[in-house]
């Protein structure tokens, strides 16, 4: 039987229930990993999952965002190669949605289709000089020092740079300046491309500006990320004295939100950071609160950042908001990252919503927008559904409730009539179009090849950073 032949279709009767209900993932980060295990675990019925990624690696955001000196936080994969093992799991890498696979294809394979593709590509500021050499999202940056294969192609030179100027208050912000400013040698045994070490070893920055909008009291890292750049070696994390003066509306703000003590927390952190004043390390993090760039200098490359003091005003919703003052100054820098949250990226074929940077979904059912229903057999997880928020753990319960939508919707029959019932059907569709694919076996053949590089080097992993040397690896015998 082949994939053409229409007795392969599987048509939605009273044995459907009997049947293994066939679901694809697209995104194979924690999300994608999360619904997986929701999915395969439940006792209901019996289901089948086949997890897509575009690279030929799984992991997403463990292996391409979290940071090389949180080696801790990688462990969660262990976690993901247990899914795998689960029976009815199969791991296709190096396919695209979109290209190497339509919507419409993917609806005649599987039952429902799950989008966990994350949230991608850094929001801009949208201020003149943005573009310049030397102004970067930290997103490249971040890729760049994973060695993710998009990034491949990015130079990153700090042998000339002085002083680069971090945009945002969030854990971005703080790991970009903390990689930025950690002893190299620190770096060296994590998994950080091999290249970016040695780009960080010649590395002549002195001093970090990070610049919040708004106050101390409403900055969005995370207390442990704060401390972190307060015992980093060599380096002195240095807070204004008037940066802690709060307002009256930080005053209210900071007493309503005892139920979230992150923001005490912070407080208590950057007050003990003044008694420390410069400090005496040749390198410095220097935080700037309510403050925002209205454009970054230069003619030919990043020269300085120009920013606007702002105050607070709260909004018709009662949220705190930065305002302007019309009162500007000037930092030199040479480099400028924006780390100002990210966007998820359209799929073909699939509703986006641009300003969020979101597929529109109720509960994770995807929504046609024309007719505000859920689109039949769509669903979506992670990131790219809520947006960017919270640790690697929160998109557990964020995959359960959307795998709660879709056991719902199948125990109401809200399937398709026709699928092809042959799991074969989609890896033989995907070698007729030439996709190198990578099963979850060559993924391990990868993994093993990177682990024995990074132990010759006396690294947790020497990564191979690009398309061609990943599938070279997937692919050997
Ligand atoms: P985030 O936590 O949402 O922070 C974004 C920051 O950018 C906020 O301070 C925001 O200020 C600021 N911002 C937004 N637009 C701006 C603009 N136009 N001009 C100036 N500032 C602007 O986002 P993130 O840092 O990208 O992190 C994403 C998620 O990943 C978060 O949940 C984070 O905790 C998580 N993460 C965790 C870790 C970790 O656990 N170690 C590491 C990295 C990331 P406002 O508050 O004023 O909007």
């Amino acid at each position: 039987m082949t994939a053409a032949d229409p007795a392969c279709f599987m048509r939605r009767d009273s044995s459907l229930a009997s049947q293994p209900l066939r679901v694809a993932i697209f995104g194979a980060g924690p999300s994608g990993f999360y619904a997986a295990e929701e999915l395969l675990k439940q006792s209901e019925r019996v289901v089948t999952v086949d997890l897509f990624d575009r690279l030929p690696t799984p992991y997403g955001l463990v292996r391409g965002g979290v940071a090389p000196d949180h080696q801790k936080i990688k462990t969660v994969t262990r976690q993901f190669e247990k899914v795998a093992q689960r029976p009815g799991f199969r791991f296709f890498g190096n396919v695209c949605f979109g290209t190497d696979l339509t919507l419409d294809e993917v609806l005649a394979h599987y039952h429902q289709v799950l989008f966990a593709t994350g949230a991608e590509s850094g929001r801009r500021m949208g201020i003149p000089g943005e573009d310049l050499p030397g102004s970067y999202p930290a997103t490249a940056f971040v890729a760049w020092y994973n060695g993710h294969p998009d990034s491949r192609r990015s130079q990153f030179n700090f042998s000339t740079v002085e002083r680069i100027a971090i945009v945002g208050n969030g854990n971005v912000a703080l790991d970009v300046a903390r990689i930025l400013t950690r002893a190299v040698d620190e770096l060296s045994p994590s998994d950080m491309a091999s290249y970016a070490v040695e780009a960080l070893r010649k590395s002549t920055v002195k001093e970090i500006y990070v610049l919040g909008r708004r106050g101390p009291a409403q900055a969005a890292f995370t207390s442990p990320e704060l401390r972190e750049l307060t015992e980093l070696t060599g380096v002195d994390l240095v807070v204004r004295p008037g940066d802690l003066a709060l307002d009256a509306l930080s005053q209210e703000f900071l007493a309503q939100s005892t139920a979230e003590p992150t923001h005490q927390r912070n407080m208590e952190i950057l007050t003990g950071q003044i008694a420390k004043g410069e400090g005496s390390h040749a390198r410095k993090i220097r935080l700037h609160f309510l403050v925002s760039p209205v454009s970054v200098l230069g003619t030919s490359r990043v020269e300085g950042v120009r920013i606007e003091k702002n105050f607070l005003r709260k909004d018709e919703r009662g949220n705190l908001k930065a305002q302007g003052t019309g009162v500007y100054e000037e930092l030199p820098c040479q480099m400028i990252f924006r780390a100002i949250g990210y966007k998820g990226r359209r799929l073909a074929g699939v509703p986006f919503d641009e300003r969020a940077g979101i597929i529109p979904n109720r509960a994770g059912r995807v929504i046609d927008p024309t007719s505000a229903t859920p689109m039949p057999r769509i669903y979506v997880a992670g990131w790219v559904k809520r947006g960017p928020s919270g640790v690697i753990g929160t998109n557990k319960a964020d995959a359960h409730a959307t795998v709660t939508a879709m056991l719902a919707d199948a125990r109401q029959h809200l399937l398709s009539s026709e699928v092809w019932s042959d799991p074969e059907t989609i890896s033989t569709l995907l070698t007729r179009k030439r996709v190198r694919y990578v099963t979850f076996t060559g993924w391990q053949r990868t993994d093993q090849i990177e682990l024995a590089r990074g132990k010759k080097l006396g690294k947790a992993r020497d990564k191979l950073t690009t398309i061609e040397e990943l599938l070279e690896a997937a692919e050997a015998a």
